[in-house]
């Protein structure tokens, strides 16, 4: 085990229990974690900023309001780690990005707001991918974040940070977005756990946009009860949202316990996409994947196989339709109304000043989406690109429903690999393309999705991810089924898999051999 302090390996249930019975503090448990960012992020560098006066002082007037008998939320005083695509009044938010360096944001993002509104203490923000493109968090414009199984590899992307920050105890929970998998393939990569809402269960108001039709925020932890815990803070009607959905959301975490306490796998069919088994699949993904088919069979799952035809074109499909919306979405960097402003010497157009500060101001990848983008949306083409991948989007929601009508839930590896090794994908965007070809159909049809660790795999000995699917609306689904496989693979391990992750030093001590 690797905690130097044993408050920042508990759990958020755990911990949510030793502030309610005074055991702990908030300022306690808000500093070990701040302890833990100073020890480590100068290496693993999940976090693009923290302010601890803020934390701090936030962590206190829970604790006094505690002592006041005022009664709070379970998770009150547990700290929070906020991915940088989510804006924040006590930090700068700059998803990643030279362009938004030192924003600040005149508001908080809904999720942010309804976690400050539970008594969570948010300790920072977190790495990514600039504007949330990319597999592997190497696309920030601040330095990539590092995987703490090994430091010689990534985390995935785009919200490596809070999936590292998780994975490291630098925090118990943290936010994340999901707009092709950015949620569910870092925890995959990093053995932690993280979930994508149905489209329109959680607000997006206040999440710096990617592709609107596809990106959803999202809760990341350690176990699948943590992340239930979160997630029924953040779901929820917001006006702020036109595409907010208008629901009565059960409780995850209900949900999460009553799979923790066995029996919810009998009769439950699980449903293998054979177009999810990818040929490139490494094979001790394959075999962790299969080893947690046998677990739930033996439980009384059925394992039923599933077609899925149009899934071959969701990648192709995905990256129409996401450069398309980002290229409009991100028009509004111009250097009037946000961030960064470069004025050439000697020829300050407006025009002159416009190209650029967007020349200076986005990385490689994002000027590569916007070109693709406006591409796309040109006149004479529209029909062509966009509208012809807007039917195969259909075809793909029309696989899940005829899925659906068969199988609970659907299972396969969250990524067709583990953590690569920094900079192996280089220059070449279609390696980090394809490690989505998993996680995008669910936002194409705007379904819920789960990860979670199930092994390692033997070749790598790093984390192998389980992703769950299900209907829109049955988010709860996933939990129960998640929280079911969970206790399986600890009762195989004997202990937690995120216990398992190797300590800071050790990791620390491979890599000097390297
Ligand atoms: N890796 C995907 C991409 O690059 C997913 C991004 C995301 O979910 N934000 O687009």
């Amino acid at each position: 085990m690797t905690a130097n302090n044993d408050l920042i390996t508990l759990t958020a249930a755990e911990l949510s229990a030793a502030l309610i019975s005074g055991e702990v503090s908030a300022v306690d448990a808000a500093k070990a974690q701040l302890d833990r960012i100073s020890e480590v992020d100068g290496e693993l560098n999940a976090f693009l900023v923290t302010n601890a006066e803020a934390s701090l002082d936030a962590a206190r007037k829970i604790d006094e309001r505690r002592a006041a008998g005022e009664n709070l939320g379970e998770l009150a005083g547990v700290p929070l780690a906020v991915k940088d695509v989510l804006v924040t009044t006590d930090m700068p938010s700059t998803s990643g990005s030279k362009i938004l360096e030192g924003y600040m944001s005149p508001f908080d993002a809904t999720v942010v707001a309804k976690a400050r509104a539970a008594g969570l203490v948010n300790i920072g923000k977190t790495n990514m991918d600039e504007f949330a493109m990319g597999s592997s968090t190497e696309n920030s414009a601040y330095g990539p974040t590092l995987n703490p199984w090994a430091l010689d590899r990534v985390p995935g992307g785009s919200g490596g940070g809070s999936a590292t920050a998780v994975a490291a105890f630098e925090a118990p929970l943290a936010l994340g977005s999901d707009t092709g998998g950015s949620i569910r393939q870092p925890a995959a990569l990093t053995g932690t756990v993280g979930a994508k809402p149905t489209y329109g269960g959680v607000s997006r108001y206040g999440a710096i946009a990617l592709a609107s039709s596809l990106d959803q925020v999202g809760p990341v932890a350690r176990t699948v009860l943590d992340t239930a815990l979160l997630h029924d803070v953040i779901a929820g009607h917001d006006h702020h949202d036109s595409t907010s959905l208008r629901h009565e959301w059960p409780s995850m975490a209900a949900a999460a316990r009553a799979g923790a306490a066995g029996g919810s796998l009998k009769g439950l069919r699980v449903g293998v996409v054979k177009q999810l088994m990818l040929e490139g699949v490494q094979p001790g993904v394959k075999a962790r994947f299969e080893e947690s088919l046998a677990l739930l069979t033996a439980q009384g799952a059925e394992i039923v196989e599933i077609d899925a035809p149009h899934f071959e074109y969701a990648v192709a499909a995905y990256y129409l339709i996401l450069p398309a919306e980002a290229s409009s979405n991100l028009a509004k960097y111009d250097s009037v109304r946000f961030g960064l402003r470069v004025t050439p010497e000697g020829n300050g157009t407006v025009e002159n000043v416009m190209s650029q500060t967007r020349e200076v101001g986005f990385g490689a990848e994002v000027k590569r989406r916007i070109i693709l983008g406006t591409y796309a949306l040109s006149a004479g083409y529209y029909d062509a690109y966009y509208g012809s991948a807007q039917k195969v989007r259909t075809l793909i929601q029309r696989d899940f429903s005829a899925a659906f009508a068969q199988v609970d839930v659907i299972a396969s590896p969250t990524a067709p690999t583990t953590a690569w090794q920094l900079g192996t994908h280089g220059s070449d965007p279609m390696q980090d393309y394809l490690n989505d070809a998993t996680t995008i159909p669910a936002n194409l049809a705007g379904i819920p999705g789960l990860s979670l660790p199930i092994g390692t795999a033997a070749e790598d000995g790093l984390p192998v991810g389980l992703q769950l699917l299900a209907p829109a609306y049955e988010d709860a689904r996933l939990y129960q089924a998640g929280a079911a496989i969970e206790q399986l693979i600890t009762e195989r391990d004997g202990k937690p898999f995120w216990s398992q992750v190797p300590s800071f030093a050790d990791a620390l001590a491979r890599k000097a051999a390297n």
